[in-house]
């Protein structure tokens, strides 16, 4: 079995699949002789350049600007190729491209864009973002401190950026502050471009160790004193950097989430390469039904995260909105990249845990992706107010009626209902809970802010949305690639599987949810036991596991 081999089963059906290929042989090649040659912490200075030589960064910058013109899906597959070879290379390139990059992109003026991004793009500059500070991280947009302040001499920049990724080595930053008028008057958040040029003497920066994992990346300690800012370097619109920093925000949260996945791929295979040679009880680890029952779920979720990734990459690149997509995507992937990666060194056992072995460091590196570009709680609460909100009729436009899903899907071809059978049923089970549970949610829940007495049931509702939507875009996915004649019989048990297994656990939790608000609801309950005889007659418990990692026919071949 080779390295690459999960990429290949689970991805050929993907559109990204050759430039996700091509970015694991560059790992191959250029990489991991690199970070071989490099210390433990030892940032990777060469990395940015050697990614744009190859074509890997500025991916989706227009080409007159000095990138490829190429979509936010291609860099998804970039940075999930790059995190499978090493995940500070690949959150060292997130920082500069889905971060600095992208506010460049979107709140530069022409002159901006054409001045600082062909820097960026060609890997002559290194680009750093400056959102977070000592104090505040989650609550930033509500209490930030650093100052671009209006004097007679012009702009002046002052205050401190903390956990700021690539601030050691940057060449520019973008930086967000507060516009302070000549008199004083806050004229709200604002974004401006600062370059190391020049300034060494005003900015302090100092390199923060000691981290858990992500130990080659450079995360910095930021004092700006005094810094100039010529007004050419400040980005639009004026007073409402906030805006532009949300929707950066966004992107990177999508870019996080394909981190995470390539971690978790990584983790997979080598959790899979190990258990073949490994002998236990006369056999390999590999052939044990326990282990078996470890490696599929782990191989499914990895799909189906990446399934929610894609889809909320593609509202982007629609200029849809997808604020509620791309929190969902990155909760569901991270947590999913956390089990993968823990699971991979239980499997592994001792030799896991050691440092030698790359699950151990895959591990550590994930566990940030909880927390950076969004913690996970901010993202669930994101998702929670926006689905709840009272002026909104209907959440059909995240989480459509199934009629509607069915007609996005078939586009006129015969019924869901026969294409996927019981997993169909079970779907509508799981989605009639939600909508319910919903109704009496809002009623339960009146509130306007974060700070709700009903905070702990909002986020239990955030979970059963996502669940429910990953599963919608489970479904889009397995039949476009089912009439597309590409999915194999082992893509059509998993997607049969995960439909089933997740409509249960909706159904479930969402009847949980009534009980908390102290609700019972004899249709949940019934809804429930219906979706879990779904699954008994679905899969009894003789029925053995899909065998992970085998070379199936395409189902044009066997159906
Ligand atoms: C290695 C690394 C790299 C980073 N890179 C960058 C970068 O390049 N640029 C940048 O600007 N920032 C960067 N960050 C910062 C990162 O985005 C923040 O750490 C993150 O946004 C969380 O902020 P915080 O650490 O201040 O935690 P806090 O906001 O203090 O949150 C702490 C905990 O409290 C929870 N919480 C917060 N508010 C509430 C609430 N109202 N109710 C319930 N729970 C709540 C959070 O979910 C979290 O679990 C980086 C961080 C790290 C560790």
């Amino acid at each position: 079995m080779t390295g690459r081999q999960i990429l290949a089963e689970l991805h050929e059906e993907d559109d990204f699949f050759l430039l996700a290929k091509s970015v694991g042989e560059f790992g191959d090649r250029e990489l991991v002789p690199y970070l071989n040659r490099l210390g433990a912490e030892e940032f990777p200075a060469r990395f940015i350049s050697l990614a744009a030589n190859n074509g890997f960064v500025g991916s989706a910058v227009p080409a007159e600007y000095g990138g490829q013109s190429g979509t936010l899906e291609g860099i998804l597959s970039i940075i999930e190729g790059i995190a499978a070879c090493d995940g500070s290379l690949a959150l060292t390139l997130a920082a500069h491209e889905s971060l600095a990059t992208s506010h460049i992109l979107l709140g530069g003026n022409d002159r901006q864009r054409h001045n600082y991004l062909p820097r960026l793009t060609s890997g002559a500059d290194i680009g750093a973002w400056c959102l977070t500070e000592p104090q505040a991280g989650s609550n930033i947009f509500h209490d930030m401190r650093t100052r671009l302040e209006r004097s007679p001499e012009g702009w002046k920049l002052n205050g401190e950026k903390t956990f700021i990724t690539n601030g050691c080595h940057a060449g520019l930053f973008v930086v967000l502050a507060r516009a302070l008028s000549e008199n004083g008057r806050d004229d709200g958040i604002t974004a401006c471009v600062v370059e190391s040029r020049g300034n060494e003497e005003r900015i302090a920066r100092t390199a923060l160790h000691g981290k858990m994992g992500m130990l080659r990346s450079d995360t910095a300690l930021l004092k700006f004193d005094d810094v100039p800012v010529a007004g050419d370097a400040i980005l639009g619109p004026f007073g409402s950097g906030g805006k532009v920093a949300r929707q950066v925000l966004l992107r990177g949260r999508v870019g996080i989430a394909a981190l995470a996945l390539g971690l978790a791929r990584d983790s997979l295979e080598r959790a899979a390469v190990y258990s073949k040679e490994r002998k236990v009880a006369g056999g390999s680890l590999f052939d044990q039904p326990l282990t078996q029952a470890k490696l599929s779920p782990m191989e499914e979720g990895l799909w189906v995260a990446w399934q929610g990734v894609r889809s909320a990459a593609r509202f982007a690149e629609a200029l849809k909105p997808f604020k509620v997509q791309a929190c969902m995507a990155k909760v569901f992937a991270t947590e999913a990249a956390l089990r993968i990666t823990d699971e991979a060194i239980q499997i592994m056992g001792g030799y896991g845990y050691m440092r030698d072995y790359k699950v151990e460091q895959n591990y550590r590196d994930a566990r940030l992706l909880t927390i950076g570009e969004g913690a996970s709680e901010i993202l669930r609460f994101a998702v929670a107010r926006n689905l709840l909100d009272q002026d909104r009729g209907d959440m059909g436009d995240v989480i459509p009626h199934l009629e509607n899903l069915e007609v996005a899907a078939r586009r006129g071809r015969g019924s869901m209902g026969s294409l996927w059978g019981p997993g169909w049923r079970a779907l509508q089970l799981a989605s009639e809970s939600v909508r319910f549970v919903r109704e009496q949610v809002r009623q339960k829940c009146h509130r306007t802010d974060l700070v709700s007495s009903r905070q702990c049931e909002e986020v239990r509702f955030a979970d059963l949305a996502t669940l429910l939507w990953i599963s919608n875009q489970v479904v889009l996915a397995g039949t476009r690639i089912v009439e597309g004649s590409s999915a194999s019989p082992k893509h059509i048990r998993m997607i049969e599987n995960f439909l089933i297994h997740s409509s249960i656990e909706v159904c479930h939790q969402a009847s949980e949810l009534l009980r908390v608000l102290g609700l019972t609801e004899t249709k949940l309950c019934r809804n429930y036991i219906e979706a879990l005889q779904i699954g008994a007659a679905v899969n009894p418990p003789d029925r053995p596991s899909p065998m992970p990692l085998s070379h199936s026919p395409r189902v044009s071949e066997s159906r």
